[in-house]
């Protein structure tokens, strides 16, 4: 039934689980649930789907288990390069039997089998249908990751398994009577199936599941996969670089590149930038040849199609780029090269990335071995000898049995392809010939195509670098890697839950993510792990294991996203791991606030129906839909195109901090990346500062008085139109890294907007009585119409309307200046409002108006602010003001 083809078919056979395929399909045909645990590369998400198949599954004649097979994917590059690969080994094609679908993308032919998509997708789809009818298995891939989607999952799906059961029962019974009383039954018998579900995880860590009774009060079996793992060398650094990792990263790959054998090299960073970063900066090193440093935000040449450039004629190029041929240069010009780029550092870095506070306490006390021979003491100077002096302690030579001592073995790096232990006979001086490279990012915004790359054959001789961010820890395994590079960091989403904003910021990893990342390097054979920080740094400061993101991340989305499935009391959703009962409760009263849930019963409102089919946080959904409601009743399209596109940009500037920057003269040690002032220092250092120009009358001409969402989105709009993205940020003061990621995501709620203008939004009506169904012309193509905006400014109608719309989203966040105030207002008002208090709904305290607000001048008597900035006083910053009705 199935042919695979030969190349397959022998690869398959070097996998442990495909020896447990029957094991495994009696576990699911005996249980409802079944949790598989199989280290990263041992076959799980390529071939449990194969198995389901061949038995069965999947087809929808098949009796009992009529059905597609749905396979989650928490990350969405994963499920394009399984599902390609999947079809691959089936002999299918993608679009017909194997299918996928991911937020913007989706290909399922008629005849799908397999369905792979993300947990969100999922999750969306159980909106739709509780039963999941389409289904006879699902499979939770990733479960180890706990995002907040695959937990939500579990959860509904273990109400979801014996609804289904007996629901398949009843069926039959009505059948078995209905041809009992010699009923003719046209067609095959179609009953539902009962669904099965199969978690798979790959650390055996599973007691959140197992052990949960809420959630199974039968405990489901384990079947645990064997892996064929090579052992793997780790390397910790004798110091934990704070700064730069990039750098010293750059450094390892290159030394390595230089002094090993063949084999893959797989660096983890954290982020889209830092990846693209330094794969420019590998391809500048290895191709000897200056490869011009575009504009940040934008892509250097040669670096893979990303974002709107994607084409496959861009990728070809890539690849030329990438592949120059190194073997006519010797190791000194290297060492130069090494040189040279670390004077030129300070200029091509635009900003450190993270600067992690906790990290510099006390770790060279270490009595570690790896790190207490270390006679190389300042590793900032050591760069790529200290790599060396690395390999050679703790190497290669000592660590495996015998001698094979490879740092002083001479090296044919295209020669040795599988040559860790067979290069060891001639021992000698260093001399090196390294190959080609071939370097490729990876990380989850990259396109689908750009993806897969990482995946293709590299020539012969070629050593294949690539740079990641954490979804080549666990998602996806790339074959050949024989080196691991790692940063210890990742980006994770911090949650301040007194402000309730959350932002994406550079973190250790815990000690499992490590093992996991240093794992890679074991698949093909011995591998080494070469830790960008010390053993002392990682057993002192790693946590054990990475929290779920439940309790990470804020919690109004999902709190609202289950009470419009049904689930009223949301603390008692069998949770793998249940969320603080307090973090419940405000997100209910923020919800409330919102009027999106009935402050008696907690119950949604229609408003809140229509919120959750927006796929944006509340506040977001809340604002917009108020636009949307409003923009109605416009009759001409502009007008009602220009509130909508204005909305988003509002969105966008309040979901980032501010990005007027202030406060030069903060001492660089003092600064962060966070708070902007690391890269005023650098600015002011490199004198790029025009004469006389000063924060105040820069951020002056995009000032609004009555709001600093409409100031952000003026100087947002400026932006996107300047010449120089980075020179009109330095020329007006404002915080680029904020403005890059400002103007992304206004450009993703545009698409979302858009997107949804077709299918979702002309069937919400918002209000019971008035059954106005959204004008989909209003929302369509925003985006364009804003590109094409040729000035942006509000009149007064907009403007309250814009006013109440964010008063809607941030509701709970209303302040009102303190009566007592109010008679000194005509001489408070000559000097700045610092002084005047108001009392917000949000806290107990009184609070102030940041002084750099644009409404400090005017001193409304009701703001909506959206946080609140404890410096010496509790500030709101994001303020607008509000007109009483
Ligand atoms: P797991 O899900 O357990 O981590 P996978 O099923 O993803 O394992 O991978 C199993 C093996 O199949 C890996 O060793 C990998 O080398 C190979 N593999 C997976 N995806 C691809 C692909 N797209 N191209 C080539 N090989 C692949
Ligand atoms: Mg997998």
């Amino acid at each position: 039934q199935v042919c695979r083809p030969e190349e397959v078919e022998k690869s398959r056979s070097n996998l442990p689980i495909v020896m447990m395929e029957q094991e495994i399909m009696e576990a699911i045909n005996e249980n409802l649930v079944v949790i598989i645990c199989g280290e990263t590369g041992s076959g799980k998400t390529s071939q449990v789907p194969q198995f389901l198949y061949e038995a069965g599954y999947g087809s929808s004649m098949c009796g009992g288990r009529s059905g597609i097979i749905g396979v989650t994917q928490p990350r969405r590059v994963a499920v394009l390069a399984t599902a390609k690969r999947v079809a691959y080994e089936l002999n299918f094609c993608l679009g017909c039997e194997i299918g996928f679908q991911v937020r913007h993308d989706r290909k399922i032919g008629e005849h799908n089998c397999i369905k792979f998509m993300t947990d969100g997708i999922l999750l969306r789809e159980l909106q739709t249908d509780f039963l999941l009818r389409k289904y006879s298995v699902i499979i939770l891939d990733e479960a180890h990751e706990r995002s907040i989607n695959t937990d939500i999952l579990i959860g509904m799906l273990s109400r979801l398994l014996p609804l289904r059961q007996k629901l398949s029962g009843q069926q039959c019974q009505v059948q078995q009577q209905r041809s009992d009383q010699g009923e003719l039954l046209s067609g095959p018998l179609i009953s539902m199936a009962p669904l099965k579900l199969v978690i798979m995880s790959a650390t055996l860590r599973v007691e959140d599941f197992t052990l949960n009774k809420r959630m199974f009060p039968i405990t489901p079996p384990v079947v645990e996969v064997p892996t064929r793992q090579y052992p793997v060398t780790i390397h910790f650094s004798s110091k934990t670089e704070l700064c730069d990792y990039e750098t010293r990263a750059l450094k390892k790959v290159c030394a390595i590149h230089q002094k090993l054998p063949a084999g893959g090299i797989l660096v983890f960073l954290t982020g889209q930038r830092d990846v693209e970063s330094l794969c420019s900066r590998l391809r500048k090193k290895f191709s000897f040849q200056r490869i011009p440093i575009l504009e940040r935000g934008k892509n250097s040449p040669c670096l893979m199609s990303n974002g709107a450039n994607e084409n496959t004629t861009k990728l070809e190029s890539s690849n030329l780029i990438v592949g120059k041929e190194l073997g006519e240069l010797d190791l000194e010009s290297i060492a130069n090269a090494v040189d040279i780029d670390d004077q030129d550092n300070g200029l091509i870095e635009e900003e450190s990335d993270a600067s992690l506070g906790s990290a510099d306490s006390g770790e060279e006390s270490s009595s570690d071995v790896s790190d207490s021979d270390d006679d190389v003491q300042n590793s900032d100077e050591a760069g790529a000898v200290q790599v060396e002096e690395t390999i050679v302690k703790h190497g290669i030579g000592t660590n495996l049995q015998g001698s094979e001592s490879f740092s002083v073995t001479a090296h044919d790096g295209v020669s040795t392809s599988h040559g860790m232990r067979g290069d060891s006979q001639k021992t000698g001086t260093v001399l090196k010939v390294p190959g080609k490279v071939c370097v490729l990012p990876l990380y989850a915004m990259l396109p689908a195509l750009a993806q897969l790359r990482v995946f293709a054959d590299v020539p012969k001789g070629t050593r294949l670098i690539i740079v990641s961010t954490n979804v080549a820890e666990t998602s996806l395994t790339i074959p050949g890697i024989r080196y691991v590079v790692d940063c210890g960091r990742a980006k994770e989403r911090e949650l301040n839950r007194s402000t309730g904003i959350s932002k994406f910021t550079v973190q250790w990893i815990s000690k499992a993510s490590a093992e996991q990342r240093a794992g890679r390097a074991g698949r093909t054979g011995p591998g080494h792990c070469y830790r960008l920080y010390s053993s002392a740094h990682f057993n002192n400061n790693f946590p054990e294991f990475s929290a779920p993101e439940l309790s990470k991340a804020p919690i109004e989305g999902t709190v609202l996203t289950l009470k419009c499935m049904g689930i009223d009391k949301v603390i008692n959703f069998p949770f793998p791991t249940p969320p603080d009962p307090t973090a419940v409760q405000e997100a209910e009263k923020c919800l409330v606030a919102l009027s999106a849930l009935q402050p008696s019963t907690k119950l949604p409102t229609q408003i809140g129906k229509a919120m959750a089919t927006i796929p944006v946080t509340p506040r977001h959904a809340r604002m917009l839909l108020a636009v949307f409601q409003e923009a109605q009743s416009l009759k001409k399209s502009s007008k009602a195109k220009f509130l909508v596109a204005y909305a988003i940009a509002v969105a966008a500037a309040l979901s980032l901090e501010n990005p007027f920057v202030k406060n030069l003269s903060i001492s660089p040690e003092k600064s962060t990346p966070e708070n902007g002032c690391m890269e005023d220092q650098k600015l002011k250092t490199r004198g790029s500062y025009s004469k006389g120009a000063t924060p105040g009358n820069a951020h002056a001409k995009f000032f609004n008085p009555t709001s600093d969402a409409f100031s952000v989105v003026n100087a947002l709009w400026a932006y996107e139109r300047s010449n120089s993205l980075e020179q009109f940020c330095r020329e007006n003061f404002l915080h680029s890294k904020t403005m890059i990621e400002m103007s992304k995501l206004r450009k993703q709620l545009s698409q979302i907007v858009s997107r949804y203008s077709k299918n979702v939004f002309p069937k919400l009506s918002l209000f019971e009585e008035k059954q106005d169904m959204l004008n989909s012309e209003h929302l369509a193509d925003v985006e364009g119409f804003w590109l094409q905006l040729e000035r942006i400014s509000l009149d007064p109608d907009q403007e309250v309307l814009l006013q109440r719309a964010i008063c809607a989203g941030w509701a709970d966040r209303v302040a009102r200046r303190l009566s007592s105030q109010v008679k000194n207002m005509t001489k408070e008002a000559s000097k700045s409002h610092k002084a005047v208090r108001y009392q917000s709904c949000a806290v107990q305290e009184a609070v102030f108006l940041h002084p750099s607000s644009s409404v400090s001048k005017v001193a409304p008597e009701f703001v909506v602010y959206n946080e609140l900035i404890h410096t010496s006083r509790p500030y709101m910053w994001g303020i607008t003001c509000v007109k009483e009705e």
